[in-house]
């Protein structure tokens, strides 16, 4: 059998849930559906999830939240329209949500897990009504009954080892499930969600629980590219790649998989399959285990600016022991997560996403370092980019570092740092955010522009 997850532009009018139900139904090993929460129509609409934010939060604030939460449902109630479906179901709906924002709220954030669950759960309901309208055998399932275990961690779970075995009486329900993605329940039956964009986690964890033959994610674009098309004319589709280049690739800025969804169905050797809901003919992508190399050194440029690099210098740092760890140490008294720490003998730069950094935090942490590290130099250094060249050819080939580096020096992008070597199938490359276009479209040339001769 088969998991099949949609994402929210899949399902964000009647018109796009038809179309699931036809991708649906049009394979019979199609058995489990996971559905986020109505997406965006166009561009400049919101998506559900978004909304019942907004809402959670004016309500948590004691502000009016009626017009919100009408906004919501609104949203169920065209779809539920457009597909003619019985009113019932909206009673339901407008009854679940409403109830919950009227719940507990001496919580904040488990509250507002509890909302923001609701987008998904309702979508749920909704998408089995219209399958059983066609006639066809479907049902919601209800996450809390079929074991779906998190950790009590609001917007942040992450599934239990016992989840896996419970969701296996999923095999037993009959017809079509449609199960809601992006939250769980903790042991003591509370809503915990994942990150954002985490309804792929979801598909991930029933893909690995049911030992799927394969985990079909449906989502808006034909194939996963070799770099963000917004930044490089229709670039190069990938046909194939492994799990580690995929999640080295979400990590550093490609939005196609949530980039912890790949764990769970790479740990039980299940292929995933990235796939146009609104082409389903393209044959998408194929994320696997192992794939041949015909490629090349790289199979995908990533990028990602926001960040910020906290620069420490000290003679002979190398012969001081516990300096790195005393340095994080400090990183973890501000809640501070980063992401890369490249080193030198005397020197070492943290950097981490500077959206969680204000200047007063700034001045404290250097403070800190100074004082407590002896330091000789601490600096703060802004608006940097991450570039992220992955593939599993690199260490195969040799002078893939000295061909990216000469493809930026041409492009006169100064390269701010480089780490490479940790991980075998990437290399990074920090730059100004203003050089980021230049720098990935200068790579791109490099390795994916065919050769003129
Ligand atoms: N609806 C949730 C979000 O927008 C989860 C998802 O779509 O995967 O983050």
């Amino acid at each position: 059998m088969k998991v099949v997850k949609f994402g929210g532009s899949s399902l964000a009018s009647g018109g796009q849930i038809n179309k699931v139900f036809e991708i649906v139904t049009s394979d019979s090993e199609r058995k489990v559906v996971v559905v986020s929460a109505p997406g965006k129509r166009y561009p400049d609409d919101a998506k559900v999830t978004d909304l019942l934010i907004e809402c959670g939060q004016a309500s948590l604030l004691e502000q009016d939240y009626q017009e919100l939460a009408e906004k919501v449902l609104q949203r169920y109630s065209t779809i539920a329209e457009e597909l003619r479906l019985p009113l019932a179901i909206m009673d339901e709906i407008r009854a679940d949500l409403l109830s919950r924002l009227e719940s507990d709220k001496s919580k904040p954030d488990r509250f507002m897990d509890r909302i923001k669950a609701s987008g998904e759960d309702n979508n749920a309901k909704l998408v089995a009504a219209y399958f059983r309208k066609m006639g066809v055998e479907a049902y919601y399932v209800d996450p809390k009954k079929a074991g779906l275990l998190v950790s009590d961690e609001p917007g942040n779970a992450q599934a239990l080892p016992e989840a896996y075995e419970q969701l296996q009486v999923l095999r037993s329900y009959p017809g079509i499930s449609i199960f809601p993605g992006f939250f769980g329940y903790s042991k003591e039956g509370d809503v915990y969600t994942f990150s954002r964009s985490g309804s792929d986690i979801t598909g991930s964890i029933l893909a690995n629980a049911l030992k799927a033959e394969l985990y079909e994610n449906f989502t808006d674009v034909d194939a996963v590219y070799s770099v963000n098309p917004f930044i490089v004319e229709k670039p190069k589709e990938i046909k194939e790649l492994t799990y580690r280049e995929m999640r080295e690739l979400s990590y550093a800025g490609f939005s196609v998989l949530h980039d912890e969804a790949l764990v769970p169905a790479f740990r039980a050797g299940i292929p995933v399959q990235v796939k146009n809901t609104n082409n389903p003919s393209a044959p998408g992508t194929r994320i696997v285990a192992v794939r041949d190399n015909t490629n090349g050194p790289v199979i995908g440029i990533a990028s990602d600016d926001g960040f910020c690099s906290i620069y420490v210098s000290k003679y002979l740092m190398n012969r001081e022991i516990g300096f790195g760890r005393k340095l994080l140490g400090i990183l973890e008294d501000f809640g501070l997560s980063y992401e890369h720490t490249p080193s030198g003998i005397d020197d070492i730069s943290v950097i981490l996403r500077e959206s969680q950094l204000d200047e007063t935090i700034e001045a404290q942490i250097k403070e800190r370092i100074m004082k407590e590290l002896h330091a000789d130099e601490v600096k703060f250094e802004h608006s940097l980019a991450l570039i992220m060249v992955v593939g599993e050819g690199m260490r195969r080939n040799v002078g893939t570092m000295s061909r990216a580096s000469k493809a930026l020096s041409n492009a006169h992008v100064n390269i701010e740092m480089i780490n490479q070597g940790s991980s075998e199938v990437s290399m990074m490359f920090g730059v100004k955010q203003v050089d980021e276009k230049r720098a990935v479209q200068a790579l791109y040339d490099e390795f994916f522009a065919p050769v003129t001769v």
